[in-house]
């Protein structure tokens, strides 16, 4: 493996990071931040920096939410529905079209091998262009009153100015997945993204500006002290909703303070997703999907496959194709042609997964592959599999984030079901098995708010994403994920 850190930056790398905006986007004008302090944004796979960011204060957050408010407040939430379309629709098009630039920039900031930003700028994109259908089909209804004498109508109203803050891992598709349908229902909001991955939110924020979105409607903040700076916001009477994703401990926190204004909350949370492969599974088709729910953003992903539980009669033949697989993955820097899998985001994340695998392998678990983080520049951890793992071992019951794949086996449906359930989380879980009855009697049973039932992945815009238990309220995708953008208002109509 080669890494990056002594080498001069390619042209095209310079172009696309030279082309992001790099301030604040309140009422429509970028903008320093008012201390004019900046920070940095550094490559994981080498550690250098590669672009400074304005550095909002907590007054420049709570700028962006009076220029939300007041956008809501003039002609946006009584917007035509079809101008509304024809904006998400213009930016889906664009993001297309610019999908190589931005998939670049991704892997620069975050990590992910160029074919991996690619087809999340894909799929966060999707949720432009289905919004943009949605956006002229949010109706109410008209009901005659049971007595004959008046009547019902129900219309739907955007919900107002929203606070939106996004992780990481997926820079892009996690705020069009909130900004795409609180466009089309007439909010406006203000964008908070991680600290780590800016540099994605704010060329997409620069898109929407292209496509026509009028300033005020989204503004974008960046921060490096994102708990001080979104406090003041998240009490702010003017703010009518928070959208969060993020871990689980953060979110507990923001429920906290939305409490205060009784906001209305979505939470998109931790996950500790089971991968369950019962004995009438076709072995092959469930190794390949494990590696999609495994390793799919190099395991940092909310919906990865935390600990797999398979049947034990076939638990030593899935094991060694899932090892021979992950073993022969190639590690590199995400811009390099053929990597599959990059770095992690950080060194605190890498030592993370070492100390989960240590605590398993002390506990008697056996490494089938990898066990080790890579020497040298960048956050590089092996791809890992794990057998005879503890049921006392750490994770099984903490989000790993990383290319580790522990296994345990069980002997019957009830036990699997049980494991599975064996979590405060309920994001997602996966289940493989030939029979149809069994699959949809198992997927019933579990405690999660999405089943990938003989595939590894489930997201898709037009489908609710979403969890139950510690992992979250309230969906996103689908009509679900707008009708969190909409209050429903009722109108009592005499008619003599
Ligand atoms: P995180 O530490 O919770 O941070 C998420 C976002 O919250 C970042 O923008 C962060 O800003 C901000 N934040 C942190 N503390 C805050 C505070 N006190 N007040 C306001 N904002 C605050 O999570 P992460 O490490 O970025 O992301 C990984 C987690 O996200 C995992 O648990 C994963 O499962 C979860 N996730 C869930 C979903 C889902 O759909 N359920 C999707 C993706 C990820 P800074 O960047 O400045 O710290």
């Amino acid at each position: 493996m080669s890494t990056r850190a002594d080498r001069i930056r390619p042209a095209a790398e310079q172009a696309v990071l030279d082309a992001v905006p790099k301030q604040l986007y309140v009422a429509g004008e970028w903008r320093d931040g008012a201390g004019g302090a900046t920070f940095a944004v550094e490559d994981p796979a080498t550690g250098e920096q590669i672009a400074r960011v304005a550095d909002a204060t907590p007054q420049d957050a709570l700028d962006a939410l009076g220029a939300a408010h007041d956008a809501w407040r003039g002609d946006w939430r009584s917007s035509a529905p079809r101008e509304r379309s024809d904006i998400l629709r213009r930016a889906y098009e664009a993001i297309v079209a610019r999908s190589d630039e931005l998939a670049l920039l991704m892997t620069l900031e975050m990590g992910k091998p160029l074919a991996e930003s690619k087809a999340e700028i894909a799929y966060g994109a999707s949720f432009l262009r289905w919004y943009a259908e949605e956006a002229v089909r949010s109706d109410g209804r008209f009901a005659t009153h049971e007595a004959g004498t008046g009547r019902l109508l129900t219309m739907k109203q955007p919900v107002g100015p929203c606070v939106f803050i996004t992780p990481w891992n997926f820079p892009l598709a996690m705020g069009t997945r909130k900004i795409a349908p609180a466009v089309a229902a007439g909010c406006t909001m203000l964008v908070k993204p991680a600290k780590l991955t800016p540099l994605s939110m704010l060329m997409l924020a620069q898109i929407l500006e292209e496509a026509g979105l009028p300033g005020g409607v989204l503004n974008v903040v960046t921060a490096s002290s994102s708990g001080s700076v979104m406090e003041p916001v998240i009490r702010d009477p003017r703010t009518r909703k928070l959208s969060f994703t993020g871990s689980t401990e953060v979110g507990r926190t923001l429920i906290g303070q939305s409490a205060e204004q009784v906001l209305r909350v979505s939470m998109e949370l931790g996950g500790n997703a089971p991968f369950l492969v019962f004995d009438d599974a076709d072995v092959d088709d469930a190794v390949a999907g494990a590696i999609v729910a495994k390793m799919r953003n190099i395991g940092e992903a909310c919906t990865a496959a935390n600990r797999f539980h398979v049947a034990s009669s076939i638990a030593g033949e899935f094991a060694d194709k899932l090892a021979a697989k992950m073993g022969a993955m190639k590690l590199g820097p995400g811009t390099q042609e053929g990597v599959e899998v990059g770095p992690l985001i950080d060194c605190e994340q890498r030592d993370k997964v070492a100390e989960l695998v240590e605590d398993a392998v002390a506990k008697g678990a056996r490494v089938l592959c990898g066990g080790e983080a890579l020497d040298g520049p960048g956050n590089f951890y092996k791809p890992t599999v794990l057998i005879d793992v503890p049921a006392d071992a750490r994770l099984l019951k903490e989000e790993i984030f990383g290319p580790v794949a522990p296994i345990r086996t069980f002997e019957s449906e009830d036990e699997a079901i049980a494991a599975a359930n064996d979590t405060e989380f309920g994001l997602v879980a996966y289940l493989y098995s030939a029979d149809l009855k069994r699959a949809l009697r198992v997927g019933e049973r579990l405690e999660t708010g999405m089943v990938g039932v003989n595939q590894g992945l489930v997201s898709n815009a037009g489908a609710p994403f979403g969890g139950v238990k510690q992992s979250g309220i309230g969906r996103e995708g689908g009509p679900e994920g707008i009708a969190e953008y909409l209050e429903t208002k009722y109108l009592a109509l005499a008619i003599d």
